[in-house]
Formats: structure tokens, C-alpha cells, sequence
């Protein structure tokens, strides 16, 4: 026996030591790329907002109005009285902008991946997981009793082995379409013949490509030119969409059923409407945003081309999250404390969200970055790899 009390302090000693203490800032300015965070201005490479829409005035209005006309609370879960028309609307622009039959809200992604993995699955199923999906779809497997396989990273020869095995009743393979701490792109279209021909369905979390990949950021599934009534996508919309809450988009029985079966849909009070107010709004500037995917795109280039530098790595992505590895948790932090010192944040993430030596700065990328502060990121970078001797952070 062991007071809790006393076991927390020593997770938490240990947790300083190792170097993996997480830290939360106090922002005092909206979401953008210059920031004042815990009183200081900063330069942000931080955020997920990679259209520049969490403080956009369309969006920031059409909340207003909507609030005014709407009122704040939800007051009560959908399945009571708290599905308002807004939210209605937002479903329905979803499901079309994504092409697919139906969709539904989610307050959060992270609701939306355990309602739906726990409600799709059960005790006599499978569920497939790429090794470094995102934590909430890992506790949706869990969650559903489901048998759970977890493989390697993007090995498509290993999930195949795992589905040809398996005796489960029904089958879900699980894939963020873009990681969200390696910026790659899963190998979707080989999972969904995969699902094909082993009788399986696949279930994409798009939250880091909903928005940004695709024609007018349809998302991953467009990108990839897929359609099928094996999948089913989940996007958030507090990233690229630039508000809060997410999205589950697919046959309109998977709907239903979900409606029927979700717990988190069921057993919450959704998101006030005007968010959804604001969301349609940001639909628009999605559909309508080609600029801002040009100048994101173009800063995801500059980024590429111009750092150069030996001892830390760029991983191979393609997309608005630019990893930079440094292996070592306390390297990672110093050099995230170093780029502070200069006036630029950029986290490190460190394990247990990724894998033991392959902390990493995240850089997140944005269409609200302009060519000089990007530049400025590139300058402190390579700064940093001549004035922080390895000895000298270790
Ligand atoms: N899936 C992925 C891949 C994510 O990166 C995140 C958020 N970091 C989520 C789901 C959860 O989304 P939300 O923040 O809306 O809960």
C-alpha cells in the first residue's frame, strides 16, 4: 500500500529529471502567429490554426450574430433538446464539402474518436492501429473491449499479415491520415484495398488534413482521390478550421447508428451554437481559401529549402507539421528554450507523445506566416546548432 497522494509527487519528481515535465503558457492575445503568451510577445510556431481562421472576422462575427440571435448553452444533449438548428446546418455543409452521405458533430476529435471506435466495436472485433496514431484513438479501441493490433508505423505488408490472421467478427482498421507529430501521410489508399479484400472498414482521422489537403481542403480522402462505403473519416475543427469541435462524415446507417450507440454523441452537451454559426462560416473561407493554402504551402517550401543544418533533422512531411528531431529530451528543451530566448516559440514534444530519443521540436506552419518570420525561425535555427555545444545542454 502506497498514499496516492505520495505517488504523485513521485511521478512528477521523476517526471522533472527525466526532462518531461509539461508546461502550459497563459496566452493573452488571440491564436496567430505573433502572440503574447504568460506577458511576453512572441513570434508562434505552435498552433494548429494552419489557414490563420481562429481569429478571422468572418468567423468571429458570424459567432456574434449567431450569439445574439442563439444565446451561449446548448442546454441540454442532442438527444433531448440540444441539437439547434445551427448544428443541423453545419452537419449537412460537413457531409457535402467532404462527399460523403451524411456527418455528424462531435464536441471534440477526441470524443468523436473513442464514440466511435467504442461504439463500432466490441468484444468479438478487431481493431487496427498504426503505432503512432493519436492517443484517443488508441483509448477508443480500448475502450470498446475490442482485440487490439497495433503495427508499425505505415507498414502496409504488416497490417495485411494482421487482417489475413484475424478470425474477428468485424474489423476496423484505424490511420490519423496525416501524424500529427511527423507531419506524413498515411498510405490510405493501400489500407482500403487492404480492408477490401480482407472484409474490414478503415476509419481516418483527418484532423491535420481537413482543411488543407485536397481541392479547396477537402481533405485526405480527396487528396488521395478515395471513395468508398468502407470508409469512414473523422475531421476536427479546431485546426485548420480555426474554432473548436469535429466531425465524424460517412454512410448515413454509420450515422444513424452512431446517433443510436455513441456515447460520447449521447451522454453530452454539445458545443453552443454559434460555434457551429462560426463553423459554416469557416466552411466558406475552407472552400474559398486557396490563397491561404498557397501561402501556407509556400512557407512549408521555404521552410524545407532553406534549413540547413547537421545536427538535427527535418523528418520527410510534406504537410503544415514540420518535425525537427533532436533525439535527447533535454536537447529538445533547450533548444526550444533557446528559440524562447529569441522570441520564438516552438514546442517540444517529447515522450510519451512520441517515441523514447525522438524528441522533437513540432513546427507547425501556418498561412499567417509571412516569408520574414519564417526567415527568423530559419536564422535562430541555425544560430542554435552553432551556439548550443552538445555538452553544453546535456
Ligand atoms: N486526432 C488527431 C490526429 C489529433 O492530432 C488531435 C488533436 N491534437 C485529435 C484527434 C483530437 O482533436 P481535438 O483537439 O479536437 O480533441
Amino acid at each position: 500500500m502506497s498514499d496516492l497522494l505520495e505517488s504523485l509527487r513521485a511521478d512528477l519528481e521523476k517526471r522533472q529529471t527525466l526532462g518531461l515535465i509539461r508546461q502550459r503558457r497563459l496566452l493573452d492575445s488571440p491564436q496567430a502567429e505573433h502572440i503574447t503568451a504568460n506577458g511576453q510577445p512572441f513570434l508562434s510556431f505552435c498552433s494548429n490554426d494552419y489557414l490563420g481562421l481562429a481569429n478571422d472576422a468572418a468567423l468571429v462575427v458570424a459567432l456574434q450574430q449567431a450569439a445574439a440571435e442563439a444565446g451561449v448553452g446548448s442546454g441540454a444533449s442532442n438527444l433531448i433538446t440540444g441539437h439547434h438548428r445551427y448544428h443541423d446546418q453545419l452537419e449537412q455543409a460537413l457531409a457535402a464539402f467532404v462527399g460523403q452521405p451524411a456527418a455528424l458533430l462531435f464536441s471534440t476529435g477526441y470524443m468523436a474518436n473513442i464514440g466511435v471506435v467504442s461504439a463500432l466495436m466490441g468484444r468479438e472485433d478487431a481493431v487496427f492501429s498504426d503505432k503512432l496514431n493519436h492517443a484517443c484513438l488508441n483509448d477508443g479501441a480500448f475502450l470498446s473491449r475490442a482485440t487490439h493490433h497495433r503495427f508499425p508505423h505505415n507498414d502496409v505488408a504488416a497490417l495485411e499479415k494482421l487482417l489475413q490472421a484475424s478470425t474477428a467478427r468485424h474489423k476496423l482498421v484505424t490511420a490519423d491520415a496525416v501524424f500529427s507529430m511527423d507531419g506524413d501521410i498515411a498510405p490510405l489508399a493501400e489500407y482500403l484495398a487492404l480492408c477490401e479484400r480482407y472484409d474490414a472498414y478503415l476509419y481516418v482521422d483527418d484532423a491535420h488534413g481537413f482543411g488543407v489537403l485536397g481541392p479547396q481542403g477537402r481533405g485526405s480522402l480527396k487528396h488521395l482521390g478515395l471513395q468508398s462505403p468502407r470508409l469512414i473519416m473523422m475531421g476536427t475543427l479546431g485546426k485548420a478550421a480555426g474554432v473548436a469541435g469535429a466531425f465524424v462524415a460517412g454512410q448515413q446507417i454509420v450515422i444513424d447508428y452512431l446517433i443510436q450507440h455513441a456515447n460520447s454523441y449521447i451522454y453530452t452537451t454539445p458545443a453552443p451554437p454559434p460555434l457551429s454559426a462560426a463553423l459554416l462560416a469557416s466552411v466558406k473561407e475552407i472552400e474559398q481559401g486557396d490563397a491561404r493554402r498557397k501561402q501556407l504551402f509556400d512557407m512549408i517550401a521555404l521552410l524545407k529549402s532553406e534549413l540547413s543544418l547537421t545536427r538535427w533533422h527535418l523528418l520527410p512531411s510534406e504537410t503544415a507539421i514540420q518535425p525537427l528531431v533532436v533525439g535527447d529530451n533535454h536537447e529538445a528543451l533547450a533548444l526550444s528554450q533557446y528559440l524562447q530566448a529569441r522570441g520564438i516559440l516552438v514546442p517540444a514534444i517529447r515522450p510519451p507523445t512520441v517515441p523514447v530519443n525522438t524528441s522533437r521540436l513540432r513546427i507547425s506552419l501556418s498561412a499567417a506566416h509571412r516569408e520574414s518570420d519564417v526567415r527568423a525561425l530559419i536564422q535562430a535555427l541555425h544560430d542554435a546548432e552553432r551556439e548550443l555545444a552538445i555538452g553544453a545542454v546535456a
